[in-house]
This record gives structure tokens, sequence and C-alpha cells, in this order.
């Protein structure tokens, strides 16, 4: 499947594998009907510091690379994208901590995230402002050696065991990232919100109201966000892009396994060229994009940026994802359209999986750039 494993990445492949099956799997269905979090399955992750997979031992990690965090995400994905996704959200903080924070701020936030007692969010997207972070209206001003940030982020995961929020506000000279403590008085979840795919990670939204964080919980520069961005966002690409060939996979399987065993006439459903044939397209496709997500993992690891690579695996991952989770529902016939089986959970969560953490047309956006440089003259 991956190209030159090393012994001990085989051996996370199929421990995650293992896992997936006998501890994910079961609980996958009802946990996305009812937007449940599981806390007690993460503290089970983070017992095998699955959480803290890039962090460094000497933080409480397993000091592994992108491509050992894509072999965990995909893993997982299979059964449960809402876990992979989880799984793969962390690391936008974990990343700017690790290439941004102090080192009091690593040595206290680092080790709780790697072995699941706390999580972390983060806060971009508000109600007028997703693609174009420059149209966001949550500001963060000086006050005194420290900062105050007012606004509502509308989109942000929120398990009951977060501890930190990365939050993105404009600064007097640019966008800033910054770390908030959620026990911070001035930080509130202002309400859940119901969405329709990946909802086995609760969402909601979020607000802060004269939130007073000290000097240090700016990240990098005051305008800044662009590189705490992109060294975030490039690895957990390359995780999305996992979660993407998790579901396109886990779905392509379990609709296998039942057509074989559904016989029509002499036949059973595997017998029909017209669906050895899709199947044969998506099957290469699956391999395309995980051959695409190696390399971005492999460029990520040796130079700690890789934003067209990982725009290329995302977008054959996510688009592979939405169209074998239609073809496994239309090969399981009716047993697909029903609750107490996983297919439509497989298409929702492929879905808003080609929105999240960039949308395919950004995607799209990125690749382009890389092919043909910027646009000449700026375009709407
Ligand atoms: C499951 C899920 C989880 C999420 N988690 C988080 C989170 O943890 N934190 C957070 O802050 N946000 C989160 N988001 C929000 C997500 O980051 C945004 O949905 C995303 O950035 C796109 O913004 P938007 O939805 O506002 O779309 P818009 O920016 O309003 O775009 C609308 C449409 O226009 C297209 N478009 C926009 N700009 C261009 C362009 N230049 N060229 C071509 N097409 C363009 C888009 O691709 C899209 O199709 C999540 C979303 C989902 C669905």
């Amino acid at each position: 499947m991956y190209t030159g494993l090393t012994a001990e990445q085989r051996r996370l492949a199929q421990e995650v594998a293992e896992f997936a099956a006998t501890r994910v799997r079961p609980g996958a269905e009802a946990r996305s009907r009812d937007q449940v979090w599981d806390a007690g399955l993460w503290r089970e992750f983070g017992a095998r510091r699955w959480p803290g997979v890039v962090i460094p031992a000497a933080y409480g990690g397993l000091g592994g690379g992108a491509l050992e965090h894509a072999l965990i995400v995909e893993g997982i994905s299979r059964v449960d994208a809402s876990l992979g996704a989880a799984l793969n959200l962390l690391q936008q903080t974990v990343m700017a901590i690790l290439s941004f924070a102090t080192e009091a701020q690593k040595a206290r936030y680092l080790p709780l995230l790697a072995d699941g007692r706390s999580y972390s969010i983060t806060g971009i997207t508000e109600s007028d402002s997703g693609s174009k972070l420059e149209d966001m209206q949550t500001r963060a001003v000086r006050d005194g050696d420290g900062w105050v940030i007012d606004g509502c982020k509308t989109e942000v995961h929120i398990p009951e065991h977060v501890q930190i929020c990365l939050v993105f506000a404009k600064t007097p000279s640019g966008i800033g990232a910054f770390l908030v403590d959620t026990g911070n008085p001035g930080f509130k979840v202002t309400g859940r919100r119901d969405i329709v795919g990946l909802r086995g990670l609760p969402m909601a939204a979020v607000a802060f109201e004269r939130c007073r964080v000290p000097g240090d919980a700016l990240l990098g520069a005051e305008n800044g966000a662009y590189d705490v961005f992109f060294k975030s966002f490039d690895l957990t690409r390359i995780g999305n892009a996992a979660k993407c060939v998790g579901i396109a996979d886990g779905a392509l399987d379990d609709a296998i396994a039942y057509a074989r065993r559904r016989r029509i006439g002499g036949n059973v459903v595997t017998d029909f060229q017209g669906l050895r044939w899709q199947i044969a397209d998506l099957d290469t496709r699956v391999h395309g994009a995980r051959a695409l997500l190696q390399v971005a993992a492999d460029e990520y690891t040796r130079t700690g940026r890789s934003t067209a690579a990982s725009a290329r695996a995302k977008l054959l991952a996510s688009t592979t994802a939405m169209e074998a989770a239609t073809v496994a529902l239309q090969v399981t016939g009716s047993h697909g359209c029903f609750a107490d089986n996983p297919f439509a959970r497989y298409m929702m969560d492929a879905k808003v999986s080609q929105i999240t953490g960039g949308t395919i047309e950004i995607l799209r956006n990125a690749i382009a750039r890389d092919r043909l440089g910027k646009p000449t003259a700026p375009t709407p």
C-alpha cells in the first residue's frame, strides 16, 4: 500500500488497524448519530500516544513524522472519520506550539495533548469569514504587556476536555495567531452546531469577550498568521488526505464485503462488469491518492512545508472519497440506505471533507499557483 515502510511503521499501521476494528468501529454509528464525543476512547488513543504522534518524546509524544501521522489517521478513518479528523485537527495546535511557542508553553501543553488528557481547537472561521482570512472581524489589541481579544468563531470542534484554543485575530499590523487557555474567563462556548458530517466530533460556536491573554500568547509575529497557518495546515492537509483515503478504502471494503454475499439470480453483485470497472477505477485513485500523500509527507518531514503537494494529495483523496462513498451506497442497494449501516455516514463524512481544512476550490488555487504562478491581476 505505502512504499518503503520501516518495520516500525508497519507495526504501527497494524496496531492501528486492530484497534480500529475492535474498539473504534463498534460505536461509530451511535457516536455519529448522537454527535457524541467518547472521552474514554480518546484516552485510549492517548495511552498509545497517537494524539502526540509528531510530538517529540521529550514532551511525551511518539516523536514520529507526517507519515506516521497519516498511517494513524487513515487507519482510524477507515471505520470512523470523525475520530480520524480529531486526531488530525489537533495537530494544527501541536505544530503551532512546536514551531512558535516558548519553552514554558511547550512544557505545559504538549504532554497534555500527547497523552489525550487534553484537546485543542482551532478558531478561524466566522459567520462572515471563511476561505479568506482577511475578512475576519475578531480583533486583538495590545493591553499593557498582553493582548485583549474580542470576536466570535463559529465552527470549532469542542470535546469537553478542550484546554487550548489556537485563535486567529486581526492585530494592528495584520493577522496574528494566539494561544488561549479555554479556562480564561473571556472564552465562552456560545452554542452547539448541528453539523451533517463528521458528527462524532461535536462542533460549537465560541466567543472571546474582553479575553485578556499574556504577551507570549502571540505565536510568531503580529502579522505572522500565515506562517503559523501553513506550518500547521500543510501537515493537517496530509492528515486530511489520509482521512479521505481511509473513508474511500473503508467504504469500498464494506461495500465489496456486502456485494460478494448478495446473490442476484445465479450471480453475486461483484460479478457485474459495470461494477467491477467502477471499483477498478476507484481502487486506482485510492492508490494514487496514497502515493501523493506519501510524497507530501516525505516533503513535509524533510523541509517542514508542503503546500502544493499536500493540496494535490487532499484534492485527489477527497474527490475519490466522495465518489467511492457514493458508489459504495449504490452497490449495496437499499441495504445502504438505512441508518444502521455506515454508507450514508461515509457519504456525508466525505462531502464535508471536501470543505473542511481547505475546500477543493482553494486546493485547486494552490496547485494552480504552483504550476502557473500568481494570476497577473487580482481575481474575485
Ligand atoms: C466539518 C468541518 C469542520 C470544520 N472545522 C473548523 C475548525 O475546526 N475551525 C475553523 O475555524 N473552521 C472550521 N471549519 C470551517 C472551514 O474551515 C470552512 O468551511 C472553510 O474554510 C471554507 O469557508 P466557508 O465554509 O466559509 O466557505 P466560503 O469561504 O464562504 O466559500 C464558499 C464557496 O466559495 C468557494 N471559494 C471561496 N474562495 C474562492 C476562490 N478564491 N476561488 C474559487 N472558489 C472560492 C469555496 O470553495 C466554497 O465552495 C470546518 C468546516 C467543516 C465543514
